[in-house]
């Protein structure tokens, strides 16, 4: 009760008054005819589920395929079925395909060419016309269908790669509309998309939205060198992660997607779970003393299945003391039921037989396969039983195995080995990551594994766990909502175009407060690197004979002021601490930092291996900057930032800028208390504008509310105006100039 309290007030915060409307190919809820009675049924899954969960609370739409067979009957005339059926909270809505386009949009484009696409099976891709027709087809009925539901403060989330043109038929219809979409599989890189007829259409498809989420940065990193050399009119940009196409921006991110933690680990933990484990271990003539290996998949090519069964194989011909010591348990569900899934499954089945058939004994098997699909409950007692588990995807986007049999390792005792080339590899540090293509060392992978001793086993599965349970499938629906929420703001205009409003500043006495980086000086690779423009310069020596000019940075106060390089101004270093008035120094209090050496020592030594990164000491306060580290540091950069960090929570509040982590000590000023001070000091009668651009001057935006403008280089809905870049704040002081000039001329 206390969780979904706490989740409902999370929502509704990240989602405000605005209306979510989700899309997705599949349905969360399906109507069936089951003899005359209607029967409804809910997909197991784990995306699924956690969406319904957040439709379940704050309401909204989801418009989804209507596959069931009796999903006709139930709906109204604008297609709506109201959900969860016992008790409905949100609106289903449902989108019809006819048989035709379930085959060839479906099965078809989506999985015959773009499943095995993004999975780099290109031999697999079996590509035709009509396939691409119904595809382009479905996807404009899915976009009528949103169409009809988009209405004020909507903002629609689109799953995955079923759906890759709907954005930009959205987009042509309804140029402001918040839009994302997450891209559940890898994406590939160059040349692979190339391979495929239909590359740039895909691309452009998924530029018409605002944000692009993706399971890990290296898919990322693909799509953008994917437009660039597709689309070499679009503007890719590194640096921010954003692509800019007809004037339009898309922002490329990686939310890797979770599962729900707390409901496997209560699952493993249940009663359920034991009773389960000694029926399925007495059932399969699995005595307790031999251990457990297990492998869950859909049957499915990507997912490497022969490859781990030949290092099986491999495992038992080198090892051979393991033979009767330990047994295999795959699951291997099918879920398709053409080509190339027949012969596969036939594939799959005929190793596993000549594995078993060459070690196999009466009383043992090496390898005992199941094709019957097991429920999440039964699963996690088989997960938490499990003393292995192998995920050896030959490419995945994700792979919720690996994290569902995290959560359900209560005791702590079992090895995740775990491939590369799937997408948890790069977060899941403490599994054992193999190639699954290197059979030699996968099969020792596998000896090393169940050989481990009892200590680094629990210390890797703790550390796992941590991971999972921190990141679960709400933290990650959190996250992409938040974003959203943000691009929403800043589109909605939460902020107005300064330039369309002078006339609010025109008349007035100002006192001028300016951020330095990305305001006066524009931002550079590296802070010693930022230089402000000459010609700034000149109009402040202009502007501060006109009215009182404070600088306000996060830089250290001497650092600062040598690079604005004018002495007669007001100053503010080191977020708000020191205080300089043109001639001395007014104020600078730091609070504690007597630990802050201590701290940086710290940091050097852990973090300064990684290239790019820079440790700054300014005394005061410290930062640390990240923008030369490449993307695929990042997550360590984090990781590490806020290991070392946390040990001293109760000294130093932490603020993430643009690249940058700002450590400051508990009681130190802000930039916002910094104006307050300047202005109650020494221009209260003066109406105050203040230009920034970075998240450290929303406290200052904050501080200004009833006394004058902020202004935000970039949009952002804390302030009250936004400038469109670093350029027009010498657009905006020449304007100030003028002003000036004419107020001198009438008196
Ligand atoms: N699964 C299941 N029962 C089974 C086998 C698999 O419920 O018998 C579920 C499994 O728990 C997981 C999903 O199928 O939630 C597979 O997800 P994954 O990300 O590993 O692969 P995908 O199928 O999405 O490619």
């Amino acid at each position: 009760m206390k969780d979904s309290l706490k989740l409902k007030s999370f929502l509704e915060q990240a989602i405000q008054d605005r209306r979510l409307i989700i899309v997705s190919n599949r349905e969360p809820y399906v109507h069936k005819k089951q003899g005359s009675e209607i029967r409804v049924e809910q997909p197991v899954g784990g995306l699924t589920s956690a969406l319904d969960n957040v439709l379940r609370v704050i309401g909204g739409v989801w418009v989804a395929w209507g596959s069931g067979s009796a999903d006709k009957r139930v709906v109204d005339r604008n297609n709506h079925v109201g959900v969860p059926p016992d008790k409905p909270t949100y609106t289903l809505k449902r989108v019809w395909l006819s048989s035709a386009e379930v085959d060839n949009y479906y099965h078809g484009y989506a999985n015959h060419v773009l499943w095995p696409l993004c999975h780099i099976a290109l031999e697999r891709i079996y590509f035709r016309k009509k396939y691409w027709d119904d595809y382009v087809a479905a996807n404009h009925k899915f976009a009528q269908a949103v169409s009809e539901e988009v209405k004020d403060k909507s903002m629609v989330w689109i799953h995955d790669y079923h759906l890759s043109l709907l954005p930009r038929v959205l987009r042509d219809a309804n140029p402001s509309l918040t839009l994302a979409h997450f891209w559940h599989v890898p994406w590939p890189n160059y040349s692979v998309l190339r391979v495929s007829p239909h590359a740039r259409e895909l691309l452009e498809g998924m530029l018409a939205n605002d944000l692009i989420g993706f399971q890990i940065t290296h898919f990322a990193a693909n799509f953008m060198d994917c437009v660039e050399q597709m689309i070499p009119e679009a503007e890719v940009d590194r640096e921010t992660s954003t692509v800019t196409f007809h004037e339009h921006k898309t922002s490329l991110e990686a939310f890797p997607i979770s599962v729900d933690f707390d409901r496997f680990n209560n699952m493993a933990s249940s009663r359920h779970s034991e009773k389960f484990i000694r029926n399925f271990r007495k059932k399969l003539g699995i005595p307790d003393e031999t251990l457990l290996a297990v492998g869950v998949d859909r049957l499915e090519y990507t997912k490497g299945l022969t490859k781990r069964i030949q290092a099986i194989e491999l495992f038992f011909e080198r090892y051979s003391r393991y033979r009767k010591r330990v047994t295999f348990y795959q699951v291997a569900v099918p879920t398709r039921s053409s080509e190339p899934y027949l012969s596969y499954m036939k594939g799959v089945q005929e190793i596993i037989n000549h594995v078993n058939r060459r070690f196999g004994t009466d009383s043992w098997l090496p390898i005992i396969y199941t094709e019957t699909k097991l429920e999440h409950r039964d699963l996690a007692a088989i997960y938490r039983a499990a003393d292995l588990c192998i995920v050896s995807s030959i490419y995945d986007g994700m792979n919720l195995v690996a994290k569902e049999f995290i959560s359900c390792q209560v005791d702590e005792k079992g090895v995740l080995l775990l491939s590369e080339l799937a997408g948890a590899a790069e977060e899941l540090e403490d599994a054992m990551i193999v190639n699954p293509y290197d059979l030699d060392s996968f099969s020792s992978s596998i000896k090393t594994a169940l050989s481990l001793n009892r200590n680094d086993k629990k210390k890797r599965m703790h550390n796992l766990r941590e991971k999972v349970s921190e990141f679960n499938i709400h933290v990650w629906i959190g996250c992409v909502l938040q974003r959203m929420s943000d691009i929403y703001s800043a589109k909605a205009g939460g902020t107005a175009y300064l330039f369309d409003h002078l006339e609010q500043i025109q008349s007035r006495e100002l006192f001028l407060f300016l951020d330095f980086d990305g305001t006066l000086a524009p931002i550079a690779s590296t802070p010693d690197k930022a230089v402000m423009p000459e010609h700034v310069k000149k109009m402040l020596n202009k502007l501060k004979k006109m009215m009182p000019i404070a600088i306000i940075s996060g830089r250290a106060l001497d650092d600062v002021r040598a690079r604005v390089g004018i002495s007669d101004l007001i100053y503010s270093g080191n977020h708000g601490m020191e205080i300089w008035n043109g001639s001395k120094m007014l104020r600078n209090e730091a609070g504690d930092v007597s630990m802050l050496g201590e701290l940086l020592t710290k940091l050097q030594a852990s973090l300064g291996k990684i290239s790019g990164i820079i440790v700054e000491n300014k005394k005061f306060s410290a930062s640390v900057h990240f923008r030369r580290v490449p993307p695929k540091r990042l997550a360590d950069v984090f990781r590490i930032f806020w290991d070392v960090t946390k040990n001293y929570d109760s000294f130093f509040d932490i603020t993430e800028g643009k690249k940058v982590l700002e450590i400051r000590s508990k009681a130190a000023w802000n930039k916002g208390h910094a104006v307050e001070w300047i202005l109650e000091k020494m221009g209260n009668e003066h109406y105050a504008v203040y230009i920034g651009d970075d998240v450290t001057d929303e406290d200052a935006f904050r501080a200004i509310q009833t006394k004058g403008a902020s202004i935000c280089v970039g949009k952002n809905p804390k302030a009250d105006y936004f400038l469109k870049n670093q350029d027009e704040v010498g657009k905006f002081l020449e304007w100030l100039i003028i002003r000036g000039m004419f107020k001198a001329l009438t008196p």
